[in-house]
């Protein structure tokens, strides 16, 4: 059976987490491991600050805490994504304004933002959906010189690129996660790069409970108070010797997941001709291999295929509900317009397995029983396929 996903371990994990144990004695928060981990984002993203979290769901809480986001203050992020990009700014009072879909990619339309940006809005969430880049210049742009921030919900995509610029740096604030299901992993994790400087002493505060704790520990104050309001994000140590293991490892883990999504999107290029959509990259976007999807025809055609590959042992799996139409989202008077491509990726699009002990073979046997499913599927339908 090959499984949608497989968390891959370097080996080093457990040597890292028992030094933390019995070297640095050091399990509670913002020990060794956090340190070297957050030194190194910072050297990559070229971020003022990084720092680790509980995950990217409490970076993102971390950034609604940062914007000083109020009841009444909208936010805009796309509907096609995951129910934390929300709900982090629901809990802050945020009326979320959803952003459809591109027709050519799952990621949100930036061509859109315009006609929904309004004097109430705070902030702009990008999602870069599948690690693949959104048009940043053309947000950019679209927001002018008004006073919106940019925050990227960057858990898909460690290692990717607009342009020159790694994702997560280009927004003043940027959320990843480590979650297993990602591409550097320690279980549940997450990370908030703060990019622009006038956030980062307010962010070691909020991340500490609301107290200049760190400026304490740097000797700056001569002793810690209740300054603001926080809440515990930081992780164990734990979690940062598991992701240090990773991180080292980085470029192995990359280098495997892209031959994976390069060989996908070469075996598979000749189904486009079935009416089937295989992954855009637009010209500005790197890949990272965090995933390979199929956008089909239809719920009908992508159910018949899930269970076709399941008959064969290959678990392949669809992704996020449109939020807009949520059952909780429709309670808070959902939207005026519905997400059309939104909901057509909800309905249609389909992940395949993908993680870095895949061999190449079994990406050749996948391929194989899809490209068989639809060679059957247009001699028994030879009118619904064009
Ligand atoms: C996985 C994911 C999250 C949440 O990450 P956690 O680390 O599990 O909190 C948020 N946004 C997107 C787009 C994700 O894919």
């Amino acid at each position: 059976m090959i499984r949608f996903n497989k968390p891959y371990f370097t080996g080093k994990e457990q040597q890292y987490i028992q030094e933390a144990l019995r070297e640095h004695r050091h399990l509670s928060g913002n020990g060794h491991f956090t340190k070297k981990v957050q030194q190194e984002f910072e050297r990559i993203l070229g971020s003022a600050k990084c720092l680790m979290a509980h995950s990217c769901t409490a970076a993102l809480e971390m950034s609604a805490l940062l914007l000083d986001i109020k009841p009444g203050d909208e936010v805009i992020m796309p509907s096609f994504t995951f129910v934390s990009t929300a709900n982090a700014f629901m809990l802050r009072g945020a009326r979320i304004v959803f952003c459809d879909s591109r027709q050519d990619h799952p990621g949100m339309n930036e061509l859109a933002l315009e006609e929904l940006i309004s004097s109430k809005t705070k902030a702009i969430v990008v999602v870069h959906y599948a690690g693949v880049a959104c048009d940043m210049d053309v947000i950019k742009d679209q927001i002018g010189n008004r006073n919106i921030v940019i925050v990227e919900d960057a858990a898909h995509s460690i290692d990717s690129f607009y342009k020159d610029k790694p994702l997560g740096s280009i927004g003043q604030l940027g959320c990843f996660s480590f979650h297993e299901t990602k591409n550097i992993i320690s279980g549940e994790g997450g990370l908030l790069a703060v990019n622009d400087r006038k956030f980062s002493e307010r962010s070691e505060i909020i991340w500490e409970k609301g107290t200049n704790r760190q400026a304490f520990f740097r000797g700056e104050v001569d002793k810690y108070n209740w300054v603001d309001i926080g809440s515990s994000f930081l992780p164990s140590d734990l979690i940062s010797a598991t992701l240090w293991a990773q991180l080292e490892k980085m470029k192995e883990i990359q280098e495997k997941r892209v031959s994976i999504w390069r060989r996908y999107h070469e075996n598979l290029k000749d189904l486009e001709s079935y009416g089937l959509a295989l992954p855009y990259i637009p010209e500005y976007a790197s890949i990272n291999g965090h995933m390979y999807y199929l956008v089909l025809r239809d719920q009908e055609q992508r159910s018949s295929l899930i269970k076709d590959l399941k008959k064969n042992g290959v678990m392949a799996v669809f992704h996020y509900q449109d939020l807009n139409s949520s059952p909780y989202f429709q309670t808070q008077g959902g939207s005026r317009t519905q997400q059309k491509e939104s909901i057509r990726y909800s309905n249609n699009l389909l992940r395949l397995p993908l993680y870095f002990e895949l061999e190449l073979d079994e990406v050749d046997s996948i391929c194989s029983l899809i490209i068989d499913f639809f060679e059957k599927g247009e001699k028994l339908h030879p009118h619904s396929i064009k």
